[in-house]
């Protein structure tokens, strides 16, 4: 069996706990057919980038490259975050885009690619994740590397004509033709992808889903939605009810109903929005009042990005008005919460919501949703509120699925959760549950890795 080469920005190292959901299952891949993990080191140094580190765990190698202060500024916080996440989640009117940080982002491409042709063997498949590497395949294939590579997009793939929005496009996104796999987590995506090809990069895309440049250069592009490890949620889940943290949640609600929301802080999630259709249905609805509690947990991330300073902010402006406008003595209708949690307790949490609230404004897929669905308990299962601007409303047809921009609408689909009688729950659930069961993140990678073999 050949090796797997996995490449991503960050690398969850074998002594990690807290790694998330699709690290687990790429170590389980990498213990699978052996191989090596090839990413960031998460040091920035203050000398030039491209020290690099090798650690070995049973079968498989993680080797990691330092990135001085400023290719990481220029490639993370620059051009992949500032300029290519807006983008690809739709908000044109948040790209920044430099042409400096686009060079860094070319330059720390070249070095990855340089770093890691000299690790590969013949026979290697390697797969690329994320927005982060799109043009790494390009970069190996001008080193001689004939390999088999993948790449799977996480975020969504937009319109055409936003992508086309951005300087020097067809550099960037034709290099996608250098992988001989292109994966997406949606019908959508792909067909965004298709039309861009057309029309953009004079390309062809065919219904078998091969597709070739102008230039003649072949690969392929299919959907893969990725998804969970649903059994182990589910039990974990089961087991942190006997969790302190657990239970002290569920004692301060008394007889309340639960609303939850998990997020990073990120403006893709869109939380102001879903601040606001909370007031609304606290203005909505006032014979519900001290009746359900919202807890919002959204860890801060990527502090460093103006945008994300801003909407920090904006959000305890927020929450600060809507408390202040409806809270009582013995009832706060939002609690918002910075914190991270670690993956047991979360899932407890889930499972002591009544409703779900996942509302973003644009998501590749929303991983959150799907914890939330297999984190229930059989017997009294919550109602999933879902944005039909998130991957997995692709797939997740039992939710109530909401336009995140209707604050009306997402305030309705609150109070019908909250009325919804529990035969109805159950049978959304368990339809839910029946689709995370059969495709879960093992099946994924294995669809994933047996396309890009064949
Ligand atoms: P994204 O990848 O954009 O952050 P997803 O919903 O796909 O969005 O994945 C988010 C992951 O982060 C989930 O696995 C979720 O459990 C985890 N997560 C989100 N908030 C927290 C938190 N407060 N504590 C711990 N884990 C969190």
């Amino acid at each position: 069996m050949s090796r797997l080469v996995i490449v991503s920005n960050r690398v969850a190292m074998p002594n990690e706990h807290r790694a998330g959901g699709l690290a687990v299952a790429m170590r389980a891949a990498l213990k699978e057919h052996g191989g090596m993990w090839f990413g960031w080191s998460g040091k920035r140094t203050k000398d030039a980038s491209g020290t690099l580190h090798t650690t070995e765990n049973g079968n498989t190698t993680y080797c990691t490259m330092d990135l001085s202060v400023e290719d990481f500024d220029h490639y993370y916080n620059g051009f992949a975050n500032r300029t290519l996440w807006p983008l690809l989640h739709f908000r044109l009117d948040l790209v920044d885009y430099r042409r400096d940080t686009q060079d860094g982002y070319r330059r720390v491409n070249a070095l990855f690619a340089e770093k890691l042709a000299a690790q590969l063997r013949e026979d290697d498949i390697v797969w690329v994740h994320d927005y982060h590497m799109i043009p790494l395949a390009q970069r190996l294939r001008e080193l001689g590397v004939g390999n088999r590579i993948g790449f799977f997009l996480h975020v969504p793939m937009p319109s055409s004509d936003l992508l086309a929005a951005l300087p020097n496009h067809e550099v960037l996104f034709s290099s996608l033709a250098s992988y001989d796999l292109v994966g997406f987590q949606t019908e959508r995506d792909l067909d965004r992808f298709q039309s861009y090809v057309r029309l953009y990069i004079g390309g062809k895309a065919f219904s078998d889903g091969r597709m070739r440049t102008a230039d003649g250069r072949e690969f392929r592009a299919a959907v893969f939605p990725i998804s969970i490890d649903t059994e182990h949620i589910a039990r974990q889940a089961k087991a942190a009810s006997t969790r302190a943290s657990v239970q002290r949640l569920r004692e301060s609600l008394g007889a309340r109903v639960l609303t939850i929301g998990v997020d990073r802080l990120d403006y893709s999630k869109g939380l102001p929005d879903r601040f606001r259709a909370f007031e609304h249905f606290l203005d909505r609805y006032p014979d519900l009042h001290g009746q359900i509690t919202y807890l919002q947990l959204a860890p801060v991330s990527r502090s460093e990005v103006p945008e994300y300073q801003a909407l920090r902010r904006e959000l305890e402006g927020l929450a600060g008005h809507i408390n202040g406008r409806h809270a009582s003595p013995d009832w706060t209708p939002l609690r918002y919460v910075n914190r991270d949690f670690s993956h047991g307790v979360l899932t407890g949490f889930y499972r002591s919501a009544d409703i779900g609230l996942v509302t973003p404004l644009r998501d590749g897929m929303n991983l959150v949703a799907k914890e939330f669905v297999a984190s229930q308990d059989p017997e009294t299962p919550g109602v999933l509120v879902l944005s039909r601007f998130a991957g997995a409303a692709a797939e997740m047809k039992e939710a109530l699925i909401v336009n995140p921009y209707d604050l009306d609408g997402v305030a309705d689909a609150l109070a019908q959760a909250h009325a919804m009688p529990a035969t109805e729950r159950k049978e959304r659930w368990n339809a839910l549950l029946k689709r995370l069961r059969r495709y879960d993140i093992t099946l994924w990678r294995h669809k994933f890795l047996e396309a890009l073999s064949g």
